[in-house]
């Protein structure tokens, strides 16, 4: 039995104003190579100066990953060629990157996934390829990264996606990153290995540029199922970097894999150190409002909720506000859950907390029936009108009243439209009872209690075959 050992390498691009070091505006989509200037493209005696609003979303990222911060870091570079890289180097964070040692917890898998760095790097061009010819947008260049490192301590593609969903959820929480996927916004590097259980890890392979939920876990199953088959078959994995094609689901080797040794990395001589205070990171804690991922855990914890409904609800922080309050003022936390989760499944208009809270009493009361709440709500929740006042004004209270039900159900019954469904239930279609309920909820304006019509119409058919 074969184990799959998996570690990530994750991209992320920061939100700001400029680029890492330059003043070049960081803004996806503008026409080609317009947000450019001699540092960015690496002119002969440009002299990069790191810009400081960086540090805030690259510190928030170390924190919201639970990583220590370093006091002091600094850049170094890493040496090589290629179109997309004007200067000739990519300026990264080899030697003292910003952050160290974090971790984050998966709840739905019950892991914890060890964060071994953060660190800080510019962006390389984009290359297009379009008629047999390519095309670089030097934009991109310069554009501030964070890359997560973390531990091999995935074992499945579930991991992976669920590690995925909360940082890119938790970090577009906190302002770190648009995390756009489709736009490349965060891209991760797989790095896969196998072995047979207790042995020691096996050589690995890095899969590039994965930038969806669903190209990574088709990549890592793809790729674990191909060095198995080749190490069944007598064969040896070689460090190799991958390319995984999301339209044919084919992997297959890009390039025999360098070390980090082929890049001659060196601290970068322009750059100084950089001085992250204690107290600056203090103030950037501040600045981050509570993530996602722990508020769907402090939801479940404080209101009973589910981890599914939770995670429905912590989807807009609008939602869980609403929820939040509503289960606050009424008490009624399942209710509330219950009505807020239909009710948005079904509708964009939120309705206020107060609203909420007071359907939720209603319907807990037995006055309106759990349909009659969802209409109500639906209603109140365009119009701002009082839950109260609207059952009020409307008459729109269940009906409870055996003698009101006992009509409507003689009413249904001795209509000739419906002959054919109460002489197929005689003959033995229970099926037809739903569609005799539904004729006696309309009569009923949708009001009736419908255990109660249920039971007088049985009732009623029952009796009728008897006599
Ligand atoms: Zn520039």
């Amino acid at each position: 039995m074969y184990e799959t050992v998996i570690g990530l390498e994750v991209h992320v691009e920061l939100k700001t104003e400029g680029k890492l070091f330059c003043k070049c505006q960081n803004r996806f989509g503008d026409p080609l190579n317009t947000n450019c200037c001699e540092i960015c493209t690496g002119l002969p005696g440009a002299i990069p100066v790191f810009n400081e609003e960086c540090l805030i979303p690259a510190v928030k990222t170390g924190l919201i990953l639970n990583c220590e911060i370093s006091e002091k870091t600094r850049f170094d570079r890493k040496n090589y060629f290629y179109p997309d890289l004007p200067k000739g180097y990519q300026i990264s964070q080899l030697y003292e990157p910003f952050a160290i040692n974090g971790h984050i917890d998966l709840p739905v898998s019950g892991k914890t996934i060890r964060i071994r760095e953060v660190h800080m790097e510019d962006d390389a061009a984009k290359l297009m390829y379009e008629n047999g010819r390519t095309v670089v947008d030097y934009n991109r260049c310069g554009v501030p990264l964070v890359e997560i490192v973390t531990m091999p301590d995935f074992r499945t593609a579930e991991e992976v996606t669920e590690f995925m969903e909360i940082l890119r959820k938790d970090l577009r929480a906190a302002g770190v990153t648009d995390g756009r996927l489709e736009q490349g916004s965060m891209r991760a590097d797989i790095n896969l290995s196998v072995r047979k259980e207790g042995e020691s890890l096996g050589t690995r392979t890095e899969t590039k540029n994965m930038a969806s939920f669903k190209a990574i876990a088709k990549a890592i199953e793809e790729e674990s199922k191909r060095q198995i088959l080749l190490l069944e078959k007598g064969g040896r994995i070689s460090q190799q970097t991958m390319r995984f094609d999301e339209e044919t689901s084919r992997i297959e080797v890009m390039r025999t894999k360098e070390n980090s040794d082929d890049y001659k990395y060196f601290p970068d001589p322009d750059l100084p150190y950089i001085t992250i205070s204690e107290e600056f990171s203090r103030k950037i804690r501040d600045m981050i409002p509570e993530l996602p991922s722990r508020k769907e855990k402090r939801f479940m914890e404080d209101f009973g909720l589910r981890d599914e409904d939770s995670r429905v609800i912590c989807r807009s922080d609008d939602v869980a506000d609403v929820f939040e309050k509503a289960a606050k003022i009424s008490g009624l936390n399942d209710v509330v859950a219950s009505l807020l989760l239909t009710h948005i499944a079904a509708s964009e208009e939120l309705p206020t907390p107060e609203a909420l809270s007071k359907t939720a009493v209603l319907l807990h009361s037995g006055k309106i029936s759990a349909g009659m709440a969802r209409t109500l709500l639906s209603d109140v929740a365009v119009s701002g009108e009082d839950p109260d006042e609207y059952v009020e004004n409307r008459g729109f209270v269940r009906i409870t009243d055996d003698g009101l039900i006992a009509d409507a159900v003689d009413k249904v019954l001795s209509d000739s439209g419906n002959a054919k469904a109460v002489s197929d239930f005689k003959s033995g279609k229970d099926k037809v009872l739903g569609f005799l309920v539904g004729k006696v909820m309309r009569e009923l304006k949708g009001k009736g209690d419908a255990e109660k019509v249920r039971s007088i119409l049985l009732n009623k058919l029952v009796g009728d075959i008897d006599g």
